[in-house]
């Protein structure tokens, strides 16, 4: 509050002086904090239920069941099968407003807990025709308690309320099994966004090498698009003896793969904005004596913003036909490739207008800016639609160092439950504020 006030006379009066009047309104809540407290060992005992219970991506039946009931039993209008195994409730205060939308993301992975903790999953399961174990290795368990904690707050003080609230309960973030489809992309196609549409999106993911009692934020992208790749490189077969009768595409593929690296080390201004330009598999070839007619190359591309996503695809284009032709070969890239996904984008004036709401949630000193990640997330594809937030909060225990903090989807994985008040708190009060602004 110090340091608002006092730039508030200084540098930004205007921007400023609505954050400070939404910092005090975040504050003329302080129920949000007295009931996230009262409720806390309740959002504990959901998360233990369903990290005990994991399933995995477009096949969380019995979890969304879990859920769905409880919305019911709040008395909210529910909607189920959304994308397969999505659920969606809606909380109509009666008043105008605007409609807020808040997501959680309910799948476990394919990995085989080995935490030793009384609720431990046993879950067996077969994913892509394989014996895989099943664990909440992504923290996705404590999403759905933490958003079902913030349901039963904001359903308690429906008479403050102005518009409406969607929950949105999204199955298959990790992403479907092969040859379906699922998530936040067949959620916004099957129109989880309108009737009513939604205004604005707000969501969260526990990180468990944060510490617990953080909110981590940043303005414009902070996860990556992701845009894997295709190129076959096409020449002409020969006797590896005689390679000028061939049109070699293996040399010239290693000529692609060199030239693919200097996009980003010299077309991409990276202290703008990281990107990531991999080549993760290449095939071709059947012995050493033989030059092959072609070459197939995959890869994958990262970037967090639009425009220099724009810049690579252009460019990866441009070389491989360029390299190729310079080689009288020929090369055929398929880009996107199977999927995409959008850069997950923080909506740089609504970051603005919520950051005083984290702060005064989470304590100033406890919100951090963050770098963005290379890693990507689908809630994306709500953000590619209507604005929308996306942070992280604290799961890392204060005991545990941060070099020593298990990483997300291995068998190690672990999140102290004490960070979760926090996300209850934040999605109440984002949810509160926003409506208090925009009535
Ligand atoms: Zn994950
Ligand atoms: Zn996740």
């Amino acid at each position: 509050m110090f340091k608002l006030k006092k730039i508030t006379r200084t540098l930004f009066p205007l921007l400023l002086l609505t954050s400070v009047s939404q910092t005090i309104q975040a504050k003329e809540q302080p129920n949000v904090a007295t009931m996230a407290t009262q409720i806390e060992a309740q959002v504990i005992k959901w998360r233990r239920h369903f990290h005990q219970n994991p399933e995995l991506s477009n096949r969380e039946f019995e979890t969304a069941k879990t859920i769905a009931k409880y919305l019911k039993s709040l008395g909210l209008e529910v909607q189920t099968g959304v994308a397969k195994t999505g659920v969606v409730a809606i909380l109509d205060s009666g008043r105008p407003g605007p409609v807020v939308a808040l997501r959680a993301d309910i799948d476990g992975l394919p990995v085989t807990e080995s935490v030793n903790l009384p609720f431990a999953s046993t879950v067996k399961s077969t994913y892509n025709g394989q014996d895989v174990g099943v664990m909440h290795a992504c923290g996705h368990d404590t999403h759905i308690a933490m958003l079902m904690g913030a349901a039963k707050i904001l359903t308690s003080m429906k008479d403050k309320l102005h518009g409406k609230v969607k929950f949105i309960f999204q199955p298959a973030e990790e992403g479907a099994p092969e040859g379906e489809t699922g998530g936040a992309e067949v959620m916004v196609k099957e129109g989880v966004l309108s009737n009513p549409n939604v205004d604005v999106i707000f969501g969260l993911h526990i990180s468990s090498g944060k510490e617990v009692g953080t909110v981590h934020y940043r303005s414009g992208g902070i996860m990556a698009a992701v845009d894997p790749f295709k190129i076959v490189v096409k020449g002409k077969q020969s006797h590896g003896a005689y390679p000028w009768n061939s049109i070699d595409p293996i040399v010239t593929s290693a000529q692609i793969i060199m030239g693919l690296q200097t996009i980003v080390s010299r077309e991409v201004k990276l202290i703008d904005s990281a990107a990531v330009v991999t080549i993760g598999m290449i095939h071709g070839g059947t012995r050493s004596n033989i030059i092959p007619s072609e070459v197939e190359l995959v890869g994958t591309i990262r970037t967090l913003n639009p425009n220099i996503r724009e810049h690579i695809h252009q460019s990866v284009h441009n070389k491989a036909n360029s390299i190729a032709k310079s080689m009288n070969a020929q090369a055929v890239v398929t880009l996107p490739l199977d999927y995409s996904y959008p850069i997950t984008y923080n909506n740089e004036q609504l970051m603005t207008e919520m950051l005083p709401v984290l702060q005064a949630t989470a304590g100033a000193e406890n919100t951090k800016l963050t770098n963005p990640v290379t890693g990507a997330e689908d809630f994306s594809f709500f953000q590619e639609k209507i604005p929308g937030l996306y942070l992280f909060v604290g799961g890392r225990s204060k005991d545990t160092p941060a070099n020593q903090a298990p990483d997300h989807h291995t068998p190690e994985f672990e999140i102290d439950e004490s960070g979760m008040k926090l996300g209850v708190k934040l999605l109440t009060n984002l949810t509160l504020d926003y409506m208090g602004n925009h009535k």
